[in-house]
């Protein structure tokens, strides 16, 4: 927990989240500014910064919020039609808010490259 985290304070219920999953380790919302019809954020209960912060102590989380992802696909009816999961890090990459976070983005024809 990072007082002045914005996720936490959504895991914590003090800024409200159309919530989608969540378990013991890992919570899905919807994001505010969706940019597919499916945009869905999977975050870590605990406070990880970023992927930088991953080590084998935490690495655990990936796999609960890539399972949580999954299911969560089959349920947004994407996973058929596809999907992309997304994790940004540090300046470069595009990372606004820093706690680790994977998008879930479906629902319609994903261009590549990103820009
Ligand atoms: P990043 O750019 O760090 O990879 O992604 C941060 C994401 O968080 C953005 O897609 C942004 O729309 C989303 N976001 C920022 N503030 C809030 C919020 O208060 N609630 C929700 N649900 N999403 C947010
Ligand atoms: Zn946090």
């Amino acid at each position: 927990m990072s007082d002045d985290c914005l996720f936490c304070k959504i895991i914590n219920g003090v800024i409200p989240a159309d919530i989608v999953d969540q378990n013991d380790t890992a919570l899905a919302f919807r994001d505010i500014n969706p940019q597919a019809a499916t945009h869905i954020l999977i975050i870590p209960k605990a406070h990880i910064a970023s992927t930088r912060d991953l080590n084998d102590g935490n690495i655990h989380c990936l796999s609960e919020m890539a399972v949580m992802a999954n299911k969560i696909a089959d349920s947004e009816g994407i996973s058929e039609s596809g999907y992309r999961w997304v994790i940004n890090t540090g300046n470069d990459g595009g990372q606004t808010v820093h706690h680790l976070h994977l998008h879930l983005l479906g629902g319609r024809q994903l261009q590549w490259p990103p820009g």
